[in-house]
C-alpha cells in the first residue's frame, strides 16, 4: 500500500503537457503523459494498454533506461526541480502487468473461432498474416521486440538464439543487480506466449545460414548485436589477464578476483557493469580509467553514482598506452610478441580535452611526458563493441564505411526481404532505441510480406 501512495504520489506530480516532451525523448515515443494520467485515475490496466502501443519491455525499460537521457531529460518538471520519475512508474506498471496476467497482445486482437482471423486496432482485417513465416536471428531488446510487434499483427514467428535462452543483451550484458533475472524471465514468457516458436543453441554462420532462412522464411530480420569487445591496439593487450568487458559479461567466466587489483579501461554502461561486478567478485582495488572527463562519460549519471558508491575509483582524462608484463617482458619487443605474458602494470599517459574542427566533443590529447604507471593483476578492454566479423562477412550483405550492416530507411538489408536492426547497423547503444528499431522493422516488414 506504501508503495501505491509513492506511486500516486510520483504520478501526480506528472503536468500532462500537452506538448509531450517526455514523449519526444523516449526513442519508442511511449505516450508518457497519457499512460501518467490513467495511473492518477487509478486505471492501471489502461496504463498498460496505452504503454502497449509502442513498447513490450515495460518492465525493463523502466529499470534500466538512461532515464535522464531520455524521457526525464526532457521532462518540464526537470526545468526547476526533480523531472518526473517516469521510469519508475512504467516498471510499476509493466510489473503490474505481469502479476495481473494481462496479456501483450491488443484487446482487440482476437482470433476468430476456426478462422485464425485478426483484427488489429485499427479495424483493419488482417487474415492473410498467418501464412507467413518470419524468422528473427537474435533475441536481444530488437528481437523480442520485432518478434513479439510481427506476432501481433499475426504472422508466424521464429526466434533463432545461439544460447539455450532468450534476451540476449539484456541478459548477457546486463548484470543481474541491475535488472533482475526474474522480471525478465517473466516478461520473455509473456512475449512467448504470443505464439512465437523458438529455436535454441543455433548459430547464424555455424549451424544454418542466411540461403537457409530465404529459402524457408518471407522474411528474416537480423537482430544478434555485436557483442565482441573492440581492441585499442596498444602494445601488451594480447598478454593474459586482459579481458573484452562484453565477453566476461556475456560468458561469466571471470578468474579469481579475490586480493587482485583490475583495470576496466572505457567510460560506458559495460566498464559501469564489468566493474561493479568485479568488485562484487572480491576484487580488491577497481580503477576505471577513461580518457575524458567525468562529464562527458557515456555512462548513465546514476550507474556512475552507483559505481562509485560500490568503492570503484576513477582516472578521468587518463588513458592507457601500453600494457606490461610482471617481468619487464616489453623491453624490445612488438605488441604481437607479448601474448602469453602475464599482466603486471598498465602505463597511463595524462590526457588534456581541445575543441577539434568538425567534432562536436571535446577531443582528449595525451599530454607529452605525463605517463607513470599502475600495478594491476587484470585488465579489461571496455571501449566499445562490434559484430562478429566471421559472421558478417559471410552473410553476403552490404556493409557501410564503419562495418556495420548498411540497411535503407526500411531497414532492409541490400538483400530483399533480409532485415537488420540493433547494434548491427550500429544504433545508438541503448535498450530502447534497439526495441525502436525491432519495432519499425515489424512494420516495415509487413509492407513486404
Ligand atoms: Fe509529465 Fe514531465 Fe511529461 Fe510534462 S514532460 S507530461 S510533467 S512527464
Amino acid at each position: 500500500m506504501e508503495k501505491l501512495d509513492e506511486i500516486i504520489e510520483k504520478a501526480d506530480y506528472c503536468l500532462n503537457c500537452m506538448a509531450k516532451p517526455c514523449t519526444t525523448g523516449c526513442p519508442l515515443g511511449n505516450n508518457i503523459p497519457d499512460f501518467i494520467d490513467c495511473i492518477k485515475k487509478g486505471d492501471y490496466k489502461k496504463a498498460y494498454e496505452v504503454l502497449n502501443e509502442t513498447t513490450v519491455l515495460q518492465p525493463i525499460c523502466g529499470r534500466i533506461c538512461p532515464h535522464n537521457k531520455q524521457c526525464q531529460g526532457k521532462c518540464v518538471r526537470g526545468l526547476k526541480g526533480d523531472s518526473v520519475s517516469i521510469g519508475e512508474l512504467e516498471a510499476f506498471i509493466g510489473d503490474m502487468a505481469i502479476k495481473e496476467k494481462w496479456l501483450i497482445e491488443d484487446e482487440k486482437n482476437i482470433e476468430n473461432e476456426g478462422r485464425n482471423e485478426r483484427i488489429t486496432k485499427n479495424s483493419e482485417v488482417d487474415n492473410t498474416n498467418a501464412n507467413k513465416k518470419i524468422a528473427v536471428i537474435g533475441s536481444g531488446p530488437a528481437g523480442l521486440t520485432c518478434a513479439a510487434f510481427l506476432a501481433k499483427r499475426g504472422y508466424k514467428v521464429t526466434i533463432y538464439e545461439k544460447h539455450n535462452k532468450l534476451g540476449g543483451l539484456l541478459r548477457y550484458g546486463i548484470p543481474d543487480f541491475r535488472l533482475d533475472r526474474d522480471v525478465l524471465d517473466k516478461q520473455i514468457s509473456r512475449i512467448l506466449d504470443l505464439g512465437i516458436e523458438v529455436i535454441y543453441g543455433k548459430k547464424l554462420g555455424k549451424d544454418y545460414n542466411l540461403d537457409y532462412l530465404r529459402k524457408n522464411y518471407d522474411a528474416a530480420f537480423l537482430a544478434f548485436g555485436a557483442n565482441i569487445s573492440r581492441k585499442m591496439n596498444i602494445p601488451g593487450e594480447n598478454s593474459n589477464g586482459v579481458f573484452g568487458g562484453n565477453e566476461l559479461l556475456e560468458t561469466g567466466n571471470h578468474p579469481d578476483y579475490k586480493g587482485k587489483r583490475v583495470a576496466v579501461i572505457g567510460g560506458g554502461n559495460v566498464a559501469m557493469d564489468v566493474s561493479r561486478t568485479v568488485k562484487r567478485l572480491g576484487a580488491d582495488r577497481v580503477y576505471v580509467v577513461y580518457r575524458r572527463a567525468e562529464e562527458q562519460m557515456p555512462a548513465e549519471r546514476k550507474e556512475i553514482e552507483d559505481a562509485k558508491k560500490e568503492g570503484i575509483e576513477f582516472l578521468f582524462q587518463h588513458n592507457v598506452v601500453k600494457v606490461k608484463g610482471k617481468e619487464d617482458f616489453d623491453k624490445n619487443k612488438d605488441a604481437d610478441n607479448m601474448s602469453g605474458q602475464v599482466v603486471g602494470s598498465i602505463e597511463c599517459v595524462k590526457t588534456k580535452l581541445v575543441h577539434k574542427d568538425g567534432d562536436d566533443r571535446l577531443v582528449p590529447v595525451d599530454i607529452e611526458g605525463s605517463n607513470f604507471g599502475i600495478d594491476v593483476d587484470y585488465v579489461v578492454m571496455a571501449v566499445g563493441s562490434e559484430a562478429e566479423c566471421s559472421v558478417l562477412n559471410q552473410l553476403g550483405v552490404r556493409l557501410n564505411k564503419w562495418g556495420y550492416i548498411d540497411v535503407d530507411e526500411n531497414y532492409m538489408t541490400s538483400m530483399p526481404n533480409v532485415f537488420a536492426g540493433g547494434d548491427l547497423i550500429g544504433t545508438k547503444a541503448t535498450v530502447a532505441w534497439a526495441a525502436r528499431n525491432g519495432r519499425d522493422a515489424a512494420a516495415a516488414i509487413s509492407k513486404v510480406t
